[in-house]
């Protein structure tokens, strides 16, 4: 037999698949992690096909060395093939996002000295030194604390107690430690109140769950797709669980994708508390060897429910029922990497071949969603309060952050002791540092952008690459020592808040900061699990503030510069303005207290603002589906970016001409070669595609770079290719 095996190479140069020899009766099969002799070296590869037969003559054809890891599922190799042509991208960089985490790079299951109390260790531990008078046979303080944790944690590595000591125990027959997988179930932290058993559930939670259900039970998933179109607090999540449950329960298993689970481990938790078990999580705050336990529970079925952010789409399970996207609207769907993924797209691809039901949910879905799926919606909140009431600020002329209705709301909330969430998305102190004398900015040394300043680290920040630099003191252009700070951060808005809101000991008004400055994923899950259990307090931070938690007792909302996001150059900066005030406001008013919503702004009359203050999701849509009609953008059409990089600007212009040139014959708008500000040290020069016709276009535009990129007149330039770009 022979297999075709696609070596998983990064380099594009590299185009398998290669054809290998197989032995009778050895177990390949299409999915198999081999390594195979690769020229002079080895290399891993994933088998893509089958043969009787090769062109190759019998002797020119090399066997695999091993089979490696438990490899993925024929429908993962198709998927990635798909993805390959659908993202300008390879089969090999496709297959390497869907293996065991840690299978690329050769690491499998790892082993550990596993600690366990022998039953003579539990006698010893329960009779004390009742037993024995024999001093030498005494146990110490410290033994004895070594086999309480053994009779408290069960089996446990024994490198997180004591080794050494546990050998000792060992030698005495009171532990036995032997070598097997780490026990390294993820730690989960409670977030929120989950119950094991579902409420009864709301007339519109029925009725949109019932059409869930029947979707399921034709048989005809793929095909059926549906967009959960719920208000905030509308009780979403419950019916997604029990789509899930339904989906179980016909002997199928699900994948639940949501943003990002360190920041709404809520969602996870009302999943385990439910499903217990069956429940497996793949997300980054996990430590390899457990995201790689949990993959290997989902591969070998022991675990039937996936839940995770994005690349949970590619969770190695068989008959998939159901595939739900939470809170579809995100832009985190997309993955920054090459293949620059849309898992929201894979996730409706992987539906269609598994036969699933595909459930995106939202309170301010996508143009592209409400235009091709069916809606169900939920137009109450579970409770039946109102959303909360959203008022402007017209910021014009005003030289501070915070505005003076802003700041006698906070002081009132600190009165009667509330809680609030404010929202500025931008980190940092101030945006960018000028020099008074002069007008000297403080720019990246590798990116045309101002530095920021973040005066607690005393440093300023590039937030595109990283560059950090001390915070100056005087200007290198003209040694003036006034340098002048423009504009507020979060840092900044933390400060001015814990200045103004102070902090009486027999009142305290916390402040908590949540942005990607403050802390590290699993700290900024504690920051919310302390802003939640706080009696009153003040949580500020960047757009992660506005993500789908589900605080009961917020009452006040605000979000400061709510026109920020419309100043971005980008087709999607209306709907993601509209998205982020709806969100804040969805986070507020969850409970008793009366809520209101301050949305601060040099724009008052702009389009999103206003549909917002109404809660008119259905409004702004319409609308922005008229807009991106009229203006071709999508989802009437389709976009590709592709950016060209190079030291030099002429080389990266130069690129993108040649490419635009051989685009001439597509019948398709392209754009450009347009100048972007240069990043990480390389001049960028950018395309864009405008196509009615999707397919034809991608193929074009993958023959064009294919064709052009490695040309040794252009060594040096790199080609990037982004198909629907955020
Ligand atoms: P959404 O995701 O739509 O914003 P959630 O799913 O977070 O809303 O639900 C909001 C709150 O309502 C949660 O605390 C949830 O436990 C609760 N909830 C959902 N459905 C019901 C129900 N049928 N009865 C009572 N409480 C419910
Ligand atoms: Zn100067
Ligand atoms: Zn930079």
């Amino acid at each position: 037999m022979i297999a075709r095996v696609q070596p998983l190479t990064t380099t594009r140069a590299v185009r398998g698949p290669f054809d290998y020899r197989i032995a009778a009766g050895q177990a390949v099969e299409v999915g198999t992690l081999l390594r195979v002799p690769f020229g002079p070296r080895t290399t891993l590869g994933v088998v893509v096909g089958l043969a009787e037969t090769s062109e190759l003559a019998p002797e020119r054809l090399a066997e695999p060395e091993a089979v490696v890891g438990a490899g993925v599922g024929a429908d993962l190799v198709e998927l990635a093939d798909w993805m390959a042509r659908e993202y300008c991208s390879t089969p090999a960089r496709a297959l390497q996002l869907m293996l065991a985490p840690g299978a690329a790079a050769g690491t499998g299951a790892k082993l550990a000295l596993v600690a366990e109390l022998t039953d003579a260790g539990r006698t010893a531990l329960a009779d004390g030194d009742r037993l024995t008078d024999r001093l030498t046979d005494r146990l110490t303080d410290r033994q004895r604390d070594l086999l309480a944790a053994l009779a408290d944690r069960g089996p446990t590595v024994a490198a997180d107690l004591d080794t050494p000591g546990l050998r000792r125990l060992e030698g005495r027959g009171l532990v036995r430690i032997d070598k097997r997988p780490r026990p390294r179930r993820p730690v989960l932290h409670a977030v929120g109140a989950a119950t094991a058993s579902p409420p009864p559930l709301t007339g519109e939670q029925a009725a949109a769950l019932g059409e869930i259900e029947a979707a399921l039970a034709t048989g005809e998933g793929g095909r059926a797709g549906f967009l959960l179109q719920g208000v905030t607090g509308s009780g979403k999540t419950e019916v997604y669980l029990g789509a899930v449950q339904a989906a179980l329960q016909a002997g199928r298993t699900a994948i639940v994708l949501v943003p990002e689970i360190a920041l709404t481990p809520q969602v996870l938790w009302r999943f385990q508390a439910r499903f217990g078990d069956v429940v497996a999580v793949l997300h980054s705050a996990l430590s390899a060897g457990q995201r790689h336990d949990e993959w290997m529970r989902l591969r070998t079925g022991e675990a039937r429910v996936c839940v995770g952010p994005r690349s949970a789409v590619f969770a190695p399970l068989d008959d998939i029922g159901l595939i739900v996207v939470d809170e579809e609207h995100e832009s985190s769907y997309k993955h920054e990497g090459d293949p620059r993924y849309d898992a929201r797209t894979v996730a409706r691809r992987r539906a269609l071949r598994h036969g699933a039901v595909l459930v995106v949910g939202s309170a301010t879905p996508r143009p592209e969603s409400v235009l091709v799926l069916p809606r169900l919606r939920l137009t109450q909140r579970v409770d039946h309060r109102p959303l909360p009431p959203v008022e402007v600020l017209d910021m014009r002329g005003s030289h501070q952050p915070l505005h003076p209705e802003t700041r006698m709301a906070l002081a009132d909330l600190r009165h009667a002791g509330g809680k609030a969430i404010l929202l500025l998305n931008r980190r940092g102190w101030s945006n960018f540092l000028s020099c008074r004398a002069c007008g000297r900015v403080w720019l990246c040394p590798n990116c045309e952008v101002a530095l920021v300043l973040h005066r607690h680290a005393s440093l300023v920040a590039c937030h595109h690459c990283g560059h950090r630099e001390r915070v100056p003191n005087r200007c290198p252009a003209c040694a003036s020592v006034s340098v002048a700070r423009h504009g507020a951060g979060t840092e900044r808005i933390e400060h001015e808040l814990r200045e103004a809101l102070g902090s009486d000991p027999a009142h305290p008004f916390p402040i908590f900061r949540l942005d990607a400055d403050s802390s590290s994923l699993p700290d900024r899950a504690r920051t919310l699990q302390q802003f939640e259990t706080a009696p009153a307090g003040v949580l500020v931070g960047t757009q992660m503030v506005a993500k789908g938690h589900d605080f009961p007792d917020v009452s006040l909302g605000v979000v400061l510069d709510a026109d920020q996001t419309l100043r971005f150059p980008d087709f999607r900066a209306e709907e993601r303005t509209f998205a982020l005030i709806t969100q804040l406001a969805g986070r507020t008013g969850r409970g008793a207290l009366g809520s209101r919503v301050l949305v601060q702004t040099l724009a008052p009359d702009a389009r999103p603002i206003a549909f917002a203050v109404h809660h008119d999701s259905d409004g702004f849509i319409a609308d922005e589906l008229e807009r991106r009609a009229a203006l071709r953008y999508p989802p009437y059409a389709s976009l590709i970016r592709i950016v060209c990089s190079a030291e030099e600007e002429p080389l990266a212009r130069e690129t993108a001409t040649a490419i635009h040139a051989e685009l001439v014959s597509l019948d398709a708008a392209v754009l450009g070669p347009a100048p972007l500000f240069r990043l990480r040290g390389r001049a960028r020069s950018q395309l864009v595609i405008k196509a009615t016709e999707r397919r034809p276009a991608i193929d074009a535009v993958g023959g064009a770079v294919d064709r052009i990129a490695p040309g040794a007149a252009r060594r040096g330039a790199s080609v990037s290719v982004d198909v629907d770009p955020q």
